[in-house]
């Protein structure tokens, strides 16, 4: 149609309390795909729900794909954003997080459904020291993987700003799970015994990171990323794969070697043709905006969305890329309509 390029628990010999996988163990990512021996793996991301809200509804969304097997699942994390509640006719300023719960809902997945899970770190709005928290507390869950993200400017803030006693830029980040990994915490005074071992992921811009000054300079960094100790990247959207395609032969040039996982995300509404390239600034293909442009309803769109996606999705697949991760957004009914055509 288109032209586009049993939850076990046990004590362990360390005391830590383990959730096993499929086979009996958890896995990195990286090791997930090498075992698959060149097979494309199927995986998803999903959001926690709205402070106040079930699980109920996030494990409504994740059962209908798990017959596709997700070897694991990543779970994003939101900023802190500013509440404004009414207080005696002032306005009182909050800030609060609406959806917290990432590594609380990684351990719950593990549980339900035997995957590894990926918790989404972010260097806004935590310290250093509530890194190193979240991570001991990966660890103690036997969370082995976690993605490496700086997190964007909050809402009213035009820039990024690290916060006090936090992280500037993903590279930092990298570097204190990294040094995690060696057994060295943030104060050298406590004895170490058992270090964790994290698989490491970060995020990597086809079409450039948007505060970027050029792609060959945001490439320079993707490399400072993985040089501080990466392990993978997975892609941000993009709806021509030859803007993938051209960035992994761009990232082998800079010498960046590790596995570069596309991010596909189904377009589902007519609002995303504006909404997508001013988030994100990427661009969208002539013909994708032709056939949203002539659809009548959200419902029409969702399906010209699920039809791209098949289309990028088998190409990607028959290149050899080792996942497709789809971002599902909360809903997994196109998702589900994308893989049962590819796995
Ligand atoms: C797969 C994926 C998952 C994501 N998940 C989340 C999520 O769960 N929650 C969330 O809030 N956001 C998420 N994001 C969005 C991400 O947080 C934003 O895109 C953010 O603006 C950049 O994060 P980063 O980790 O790429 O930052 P960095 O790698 O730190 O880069 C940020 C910018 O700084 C530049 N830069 C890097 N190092 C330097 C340096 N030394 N000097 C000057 N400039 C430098 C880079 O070129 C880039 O422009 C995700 C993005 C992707 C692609």
């Amino acid at each position: 149609m288109f032209k586009t390029s049993s939850f076990t628990k046990m004590i362990n010999s360390e005391q830590h309390v383990t959730i096993k996988n499929n086979n009996g163990k958890h896995m990195k990512v990286t090791d997930h795909i090498k075992n698959a021996n060149g097979k494309t793996l199927f995986s998803f991301e999903i959001i926690p729900p709205k402070k106040g809200n079930s699980i109920q509804q996030l494990y409504n969304n994740i059962d209908p794909l798990m017959e596709f097997n997700p070897p694991f699942i990543d779970v994003t994390t939101s900023r802190e954003e500013y509440l404004y509640i009414e207080k005696e006719g002032l306005l009182d300023r909050k800030i609060t997080r609406m959806r917290p719960g990432t590594v609380g809902i990684c351990a719950a997945i593990s549980h339900k459904y035997n995957v590894d899970t990926v918790p989404h770190v972010l260097c806004g709005g935590f310290t250093k020291e509530e890194t190193e928290y979240l991570l001991v507390d990966c660890h103690y869950l036997g969370i082995h993987n976690v993605m490496a993200l700086r997190g964007d400017a909050m809402k009213h803030e035009q820039y990024f700003k690290a916060c006090d006693g936090g992280h500037k830029f993903a590279k930092e980040l990298v570097g204190q799970i990294q040094n995690l990994n060696k057994g060295q915490y943030l104060h050298d005074v406590i004895e170490v015994d058992g270090k964790s071992d994290f698989c490491i992921g970060v995020a990597g811009y086809p079409e450039k990171h948007l505060e970027a000054p050029s792609l060959k300079t945001d490439l320079k960094r993707l490399k400072e990323k993985v040089d501080a100790g990466a392990d993978y990247v997975v892609t941000q959207m993009f709806f021509d794969n030859k803007k993938y395609f051209e960035f992994v032969d761009a990232a082998k040039a800079e010498g960046i070697t590790v596995p570069i996982i596309p991010g596909i995300k189904p377009l589902a509404v007519k609002r995303h043709l504006q909404l997508l390239p001013q988030v994100f600034k990427i661009d969208l293909p002539e013909d994708l905006i032709d056939a949203v442009d002539g659809c009548k309803t959200n419902q029409d769109v969702r399906k010209v969305g699920v039809e791209w996606a098949i289309q990028q999705s088998k190409e990607l697949q028959e290149a050899g890329v080792p996942v497709l991760h789809y971002y599902s957004m909360g809903k997994s009914d196109n998702v589900k309509a994308i893989a049962s055509e590819l796995f």
